[in-house]
């Protein structure tokens, strides 16, 4: 970060910000925060997390494992009944507070962010100020939270009513990390679960950071709890432990499979965000100006490591050549850099396995008789990091690799379509289902592809705008259940029946 020449004041500023932080960060390290505790693994292990900009270490990170999670785990279930039982004006009051820390700390979380993800300051300034909001959201709905259902019958008086499921894990990945796991925490928090969160390994920075602020903002100690470590070690045993009633996953397809399997012999309740390969369909009756700019936000923005991005164009036969040289040219000027230069649209990758996955796809591409219109090479950018070329596929036919896999970067496949049946056709034919948008102006049309489309969330003539109160999630293998708004208490609460007799029904009378 020392090497770096800013070109501008926003960007020096952002830089003067870093300085101090990271400076605490490589003198402190990162520990587990357990039970309002700072400590270090009970092992004493440690892995280091670096920045993609340049690779330098940032921090010292405890690595945690079963010995680790089993000590959150109990003090996550001892301070269950306390958080359950508090009245939910005062979980409202603390989630609140926690929503005010963050907002304090929002530009130091996105700067630290960007430092330890690579995602550019445009974006992450508003995830931190997005991930205040979720706690607001969630906070006002503590005490809707147990509301349930009257349902009367002749004879009972019937009622449904909600109890928080008891403490919980939740297990993040890497992009975006702060403002995902405040939207998988805020809503267990306002349930009355209590947490035990593992952070994704590549991107701990801002974790531990959440973890103070919920502290600092007087929730109780053991109510959330963050351990950090690799998945297979940390991730796995908090998936196995009998303590914990059930997981909120968001990650890559494969390891939802994983912690299904691993969550088994305990009868996890489990939530999973997982993977998308999100078609864009573009009709040649839509406003076409508007569509480009959806089309090239959904997959550029956040380094195209989103998992609603828009990674598949369809376009119509009739214009795709017009759409295509104007995409060409958007691409082609899209401005990589560091990702806390305030010009900068896409930053480093987060690490070189990734850097190197999604370089992979270029020959893939390429040898699947693809073209490559724009990109397909590493990019020599600020720091020497895992910067990549914004890389656009076109020629691409349904079938290709880079039509069906997620490569989770900057990197569209265009795929050319006839008609809407067609459309829908090569929309569905992928194994994942997690978003859909489509550009048209035709209503009836926009309705019925809307229907016939295999995703759990569709945008019409729009690009994702998230709503808070709204479910959230994926069919396939994009996910099981939904977050977001009510839906959320869905997954951290048990729904309970109560049924009153009114004491005028029969009751039959055995060896009477
Ligand atoms: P990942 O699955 O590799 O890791 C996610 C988390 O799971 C990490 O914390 C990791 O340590 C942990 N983990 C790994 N193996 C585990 C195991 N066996 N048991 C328990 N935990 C384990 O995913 P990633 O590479 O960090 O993130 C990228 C993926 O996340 C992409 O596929 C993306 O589409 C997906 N994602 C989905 C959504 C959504 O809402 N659907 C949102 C963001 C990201």
């Amino acid at each position: 970060m020392d090497k770096v020449t800013p070109k501008s004041d926003v960007f020096k500023a952002n830089l003067d910000r870093a300085a101090p932080l990271l400076k605490a960060l490589r003198a402190n390290g990162i520990g587990h925060v357990i039970d309002g505790k700072v400590v270090t693994s009970i092992s004493g292990d440690t892995f280091e997390t670096r920045s993609p900009i340049d690779g330098a270490v940032l921090a010292s990170v405890a690595r945690g494992n079963a010995e680790d999670i089993d000590l959150a785990a109990t003090a996550a279930a001892l301070a269950f009944k306390g958080w359950r039982d508090l009245p939910a004006s005062m979980r409202k009051k603390l989630l609140h507070r926690v929503a005010d820390a963050i907002e304090d700390r929002a530009d130091d979380i996105a700067v630290l962010e960007c430092i330890d993800t690579g995602q550019a300051h445009r974006f992450m300034a508003k995830a931190a100020v997005r991930a205040a909001e979720n706690f607001r959201f969630f906070a006002d709905k503590c005490a809707d939270a147990r509301d349930g259902l009257n349902m009367p019958s002749e004879e009972h008086w019937n009622v449904s009513t909600r109890v928080p499921i008891g403490p919980v894990g939740v297990i993040t990945p890497w992009n975006t990390p702060f403002m995902l796991s405040t939207w998988k925490i805020a809503p267990a928090l306002a349930a009355g679960c209590t947490v035990v969160h593992k952070p994704a390994e590549w991107s701990p920075v801002t974790a531990d950071l959440l973890a103070k602020l919920v502290k600092q903002a007087g929730v109780p100690d053991g109510v959330l709890n963050t351990v950090h470590g690799i998945g297979e070690e940390a991730g796995k045993a908090l998936t196995e432990h009998p303590a914990i009633k059930a997981i909120g996953f968001v990650g890559e397809s494969a390891t939802g499979s994983a912690i299904m399997a691993q969550g088994a012999p305990t009868l996890k309740r489990v939530h999973f965000e997982l993977g998308g390969k999100n078609p864009v369909i573009v009709f040649d009756d839509a406003d076409l100006d508007r569509a480009l700019d959806a089309v090239v936000f959904m997959i550029y923005s956040l380094n195209g490591e989103r998992c609603t991005s828009s990674s598949r164009l369809l376009i119509q036969q009739s214009i795709a050549d017009r759409f295509i040289e104007k995409l060409t040219a958007r691409v082609k000027a899209l401005k990589v850099g560091h990702p806390l230069d305030p010009q900068t649209e896409i930053g480093p990758l987060i690490h070189e396995r990734h850097l190197a996955k999604v370089c992979s796809y270029f020959d893939i591409a390429r040898q699947d008789g693809a073209v490559i219109a724009v990109g397909g090479k590493p990019y020599d950018g600020p720091g020497g990091g895992h910067y990549v070329q914004p890389t656009l596929v076109t020629g691409a036919q349904p079938k290709m690799r880079v039509a069906q896999e997620e490569v989770f970067g900057p990197f569209l496949t265009v795929i050319p379509f006839r008609d809407e049946n067609e459309a829908i056709e090569i929309a569905n034919d992928v194994r994942y289902g997690l978003t859909g948008y489509v550009w048209t102006n035709d209503t009836g049309r926009a309705l019925r592809v809307a229907d016939a489309l295999e995703a759990g969330m569709i945008w019409l003539n729009s690009e994702n705008v998230r709503h808070l109160p709204t479910p959230f999630g994926g069919m396939k293998s994009s996910g099981i259940g939904r977050d977001g708004g009510d839906y959320s208490f869905d997954f951290y609460m048990e729904t309970k029946h109560v049924s009153l007799a009114r004491g005028t029904h029969k009751i039959q009378r055995l060896g009477a």
